[in-house]
């Protein structure tokens, strides 16, 4: 059976490396007589395992000492309360930027526990991101929350917002894509399933001085602090998903690291923009200044060719393009994993569906 080019916005494709070296190990880890899944959290293999995939990650993203990683559960969507719990130390007020669904999400969730100032909001009709010169910042406020890339629109910051209040970015779908100055923010978060490994694990790098304070109520397992004294231990963690993470840190470090990524990604963005862009078949709405590199939305001519293409598609060995329910149209997920050749092949196969159908 061949395998297929799965442009899933998440769970999403895992390196194929990855996948191999897991099923080598699968019964027998490097000698204990198990598999990672049946190792107590506590014992000395599966502490080295942890360990390890700290270490890497903190050497592919330049994380400095005085920022904590924590591998948590909850997803992202678990973040959307934990950060207010643990970020607005006595504050009453947060800055939020409104990107798009996601943004939206993360805002709701945290009216429950704070003044939510919508700094700034992109316009409803235009997928696009407001300059930051125009965004209106609490003076009081104890954090500048945005979403670097949104998922399902497919709208990407290629900037970091300069602001005072420290900087928290939802970085689920976006990070390791590119190397990013983890100094610049004071919180980064990211549910696992698009670009670091498996769904069930959520990675927090945060700036060891903004923890320890949190909101009266506040359980334990999204105490920062707690869950940093314990190296995210304080209860059982996900610990076949926090291995797999592991490997595709080391994966990403054996292709080169970041700097490597990012120019991957460029080009494999570039050249399916450059697809949609060429034809008058197909069309992206994105503002051109902010388009992401792992999430490509296009929408054909006429969409009552949208089941063919998606059936077609499939044939092909290409799945998973069908578009966010709240969209439509496709949607082409192309992560660190998916590599060059997918991308070659969907851009081929979607100039000879528009020649059958053009
Ligand atoms: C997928 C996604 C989420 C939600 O992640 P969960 O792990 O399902 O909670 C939040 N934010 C962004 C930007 C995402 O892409």
């Amino acid at each position: 059976m061949a395998r297929v080019y799965n442009f899933s916005a998440g769970p999403a494709m895992l390196p194929e490396a990855v996948l191999k070296q897991a099923a080598e190990e699968m019964l027998d880890w490097q000698g204990s007589g198990m598999s990672v899944m049946e190792m107590s959290h506590r014992g000395k293999e599966f502490v080295s395992i942890a360990a390890r995939a700290e270490q890497t990650l903190r050497e592919l993203m330049g994380i400095p000492e005085n920022y904590k990683v924590l591998f948590l559960q909850g997803g992202a969507t678990g973040q959307f309360a934990a950060i207010p719990m643990n970020l607005l130390r006595g504050r009453k007020a947060a800055d939020y930027i409104n990107t798009g669904s996601w943004s939206k999400k993360a805002i709701k969730e945290a009216k429950a526990y704070c003044d939510v100032n919508v700094a700034a909001a992109s316009p409803d009709d235009v997928l696009t991101i407001p300059p930051r010169e125009s965004w209106k910042l609490a003076g009081d406020a104890a954090y500048v929350h945005y979403t670097p890339n949104e998922t399902i629109s497919g709208v990407e910051f290629h900037w970091v917002p300069e602001v005072d209040a420290p900087l928290v970015a939802d970085m689920s779908s976006t990070i390791l894509s590119r190397p990013v100055d983890v100094s610049k923010y004071g919180l980064i978060y990211a549910g696992a399933q698009k670009n670091i490994g498996p769904a069930g694990i959520t990675l927090v790098i945060v700036r060891d001085d903004l923890i320890g304070e949190t909101l009266p109520g506040t359980p334990s397992i999204w105490d920062y602090q707690a869950m940093a004294e314990a190296d995210s231990m304080s209860n059982t963690p996900p610990t076949y998903a926090w291995y797999i993470a592991g490997l595709v840190f080391q994966w990403i470090k054996d292709q080169g690291g970041l700097e490597a990524m990012a120019t991957l990604n460029r080009r494999k963005a570039e050249k399916l923009y450059q697809a949609i862009d060429g034809s008058d078949f197909y069309s992206n709405p994105v503002d051109p200044n902010c388009r992401s590199w792992m999430n490509v939305p296009f929408v054909l001519a006429d969409d009552a060719l949208d089941d063919t293409f998606l059936a077609e598609a499939r044939q092909a060995g290409l799945t998973t393009l069908k578009g966010h329910r709240s969209v439509g149209g496709m949607r082409a997920s192309i992560y660190n994993a998916m590599p060059e050749a997918g991308v070659d092949r969907l851009v081929e196969f979607m100039a000879e569906f528009e020649r059958r159908n053009g």
